[in-house]
This record gives C-alpha cells, structure tokens and sequence, in this order.
C-alpha cells in the first residue's frame, strides 16, 4: 500500500484499487487518508465508484497487527469488491486544520523545556501535556512565543535516520510516552529550522507561516509535576 501522505501532505485525492473490504474496513492500493495516530485524528474524506456512487469514510485508522490502514465507512454503506477501481478525496479542509495544529504543537514543544507527557488535536485545537517539575508556564508568554514564530515563516524539512543512529542520539526524543518505532530500518525526522528537531510521523505545513493564528487557551495542572498547554486558532 502506498501511504501518500508521507511524501506530500498536501495531496487531496488520488486513485486507488481496493485489495480488501470487510468488518475491519476498506484496504486500498493507495491512499492519501493519515491513520488516526501520534494525537493525531484520522483523516474522512470521500469515495468515488467507478459508476459514480459516492460514500463517505467516516475516519481511518492502521491495524495495530498487520499495520495496513483501515478506511471505515459507514455501516449502511455497500461492501467493495477487490479490485475495484476508486477515486478517494480527503476532507481537506479539516486534515489542513489538523496539519497546522500538529505543526504548531512541535512550535509548543519548542518553547517549553520540559518532556512532552502526551498530547492530542482536533481541526480546532490542541494539546500537550509537560512533565514541568515545579516550573511554572506564561499563557501571554507563550501565545507571544508562538506568535514570533509562526511569523518567522520558517521551513519544514523532512530527513531519515536509522533507528540505530536514533538510538545513539536519544535527545531527539521529545516526546517520553511515545517511543519511536527503533526497529525500523528508516524513521522520519522533522525539523523545523533552528527550532526543533524529532522523530514523528505526522502530517505538518510546509512553513509555520500556514499554521495562522493561534493562542494558548488554558494551563491546567494535572498532577504536582504536570501541566497540560492547550492551544486554539484564532480564526
Ligand atoms: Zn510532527
């Protein structure tokens, strides 16, 4: 399966077989649909038939056994038939959202030298939460931070790195409750010019310009040492 959102985030649609199509969901040859992961919501979006029938993937997700992604439909919905021919489109407009909010949760992670103790996103906001002793946290300071940076408009770049050579360099792992796939011959680094550098495998801009408006909305704790950032977009 071609997982196309690795290579360019920013493709909407494309073309794809279906291999298989039961109770688990619909395997395709190809899709541009991210798998709910990483704080990330699975992406929805729509399926064309051949005759022209269109249904709805209501979200998608990987199979924690064979890792091949799942698009779900709904249940009413008619079971495909391998080989069938599709044209599947995402729910662009939400998956940006999602992007712009992933790409500025790496800006947070930036701006808060603590461990990154979870996390989560929808198309309206985020989350992360800090493992931040007995430091405290600004909201001003940190919408104001964010703000600087999102104006910066500075560059995503996408590199690899083998998870031996991960393992020889751990400070690149921010985020302590997950831990990269290291068995892996290839894991996917971002980096976000002068900013940040890490493994992850979500989908981010191209520029933190994209990312908007956006400001923290709250500081919770959760726990002595624990402070839970959540940001929304402005628009
Ligand atoms: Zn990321």
């Amino acid at each position: 399966m071609s997982e196309l959102f690795y290579d360019d985030p920013y493709q909407r649609a494309c073309e794809a077989r279906v291999l298989r199509h039961d109770e688990a969901g619909l395997v395709l040859s190809d899709t541009v649909c991210y798998p709910l992961g990483g704080g990330q919501p699975g992406d929805s979006g729509m399926l064309q038939l051949a005759d022209g029938r269109q249904l709805a993937i209501i979200d998608t997700r990987r199979d924690r056994e064979t890792r091949e992604i799942q698009h779900l439909l709904a249940s009413d919905a008619p079971r495909l038939t391998a080989g069938d021919k599709v044209t599947l489109t995402l729910d662009w407009v939400r998956r940006h959202r999602h992007m712009r909010m992933h790409t500025c949760m790496h800006l947070l992670g930036s701006l808060v030298k603590a461990g990154v103790t979870g996390g989560n996103l929808t198309d309206r906001g985020g989350r992360l939460d800090f493992d931040t002793g007995d430091s405290t946290l600004d909201a001003d300071m940190l919408t104001a931070g964010l703000q600087q940076l999102v104006e910066a408009d500075l560059p995503l770049r996408v590199s690899h790195i083998s998870g031996a050579e991960l393992a020889a360099q751990p400070e690149l792992i921010r985020t302590m409750s997950v831990t990269p796939p290291m068995h892996l011959p290839q894991i996917r680094l971002i980096e976000i010019e002068g900013v940040d550098l890490q493994p992850c495998g979500g989908t981010h801009v191209a520029r933190t310009g994209e990312i908007g408006a956006v400001r923290v909305s709250k500081i919770e704790n959760k726990g002595s040492h624990n402070r839970r950032v959540a940001i929304v977009f402005v628009d």
